[in-house]
């Protein structure tokens, strides 16, 4: 990690100043990031990344991305975000974590760092897998169970204690859908459920 302000030239480390303009807030002013962002990438060989409410949101797709990039730089911003040159100058893209404004970038670049590291060999363990989770087929995840069969009087669906496969399958696609359709409508146009339906469905579809 990087602290902005050891790069500031100001004999009291200064790093914001007033908006032009005027404006409620501060703004974190560019040298000393510029500075900053100079001597941990001086080549430019990381994909820069300023993390900001107006970027584009963070989906799986993206992380997917990203976790593609040899090497990812974040900038945090800090109170009312960074002077827009920073942003015009040095980085690559604008992201999002989500419809709300918290106070500064770190945890946003913490939510983005710890979901890139799943896509990151020997992070997650052998038997987890990015692969059947939710967003990964564009839906949200089917119920799971483990042990034991029955707790406090509630049984594990019968049909994933059956052993049939395809059965198990259109289960959990049919459960998939259910939740997404609830919790996230959103979602459904940009799916792919193709691949999870049986044969004999897919021909019916155009
Ligand atoms: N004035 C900015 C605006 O309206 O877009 C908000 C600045 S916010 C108070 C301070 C910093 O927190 C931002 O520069 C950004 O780095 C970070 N931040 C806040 N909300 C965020 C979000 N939803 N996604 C990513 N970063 C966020």
């Amino acid at each position: 990690m990087t602290n902005i302000r050891d790069f500031s030239l100001d004999k009291h480390k200064k790093t914001d100043d007033t908006p032009y303009g005027g404006g409620a807030g501060m703004l974190m002013t560019p040298d000393p990031i510029a500075r900053a962002i100079e001597a941990v990438d001086p080549n430019h060989e990381a994909w820069r990344v300023y993390m900001s409410p107006r970027g584009t949101t963070l989906n799986q797709q993206k992380v997917e991305s990203l976790a593609k990039e040899q090497r990812i730089l974040i900038l945090c911003g800090d109170y009312e975000g960074v002077d827009q040159r920073v942003i015009d100058l040095f980085i690559d893209e604008e992201l999002s974590i989500g419809d709300y404004v918290l106070t500064g970038g770190e945890l946003p670049a913490l939510v983005t760092i710890n979901a890139v590291a799943r896509y990151i060999d020997g992070v997650l363990g052998s038997d987890a897998s990015t692969e059947e989770e939710s967003f990964s087929n564009g839906l949200l995840e089917y119920p799971q169970y483990t042990r034991p069969e029955v707790y406090r009087g509630v049984s594990v669906p019968k049909v994933l204690l059956d052993g049939n496969h395809k059965d198990i399958a259109a289960w959990r696609l049919e459960k998939s859908l259910e939740i997404t359709i609830k919790n996230r409508p959103d979602l459904l146009t940009k799916a792919d459920v193709g691949e999870f339906l049986p044969k004999k469905k897919r021909k019916h579809r155009k």
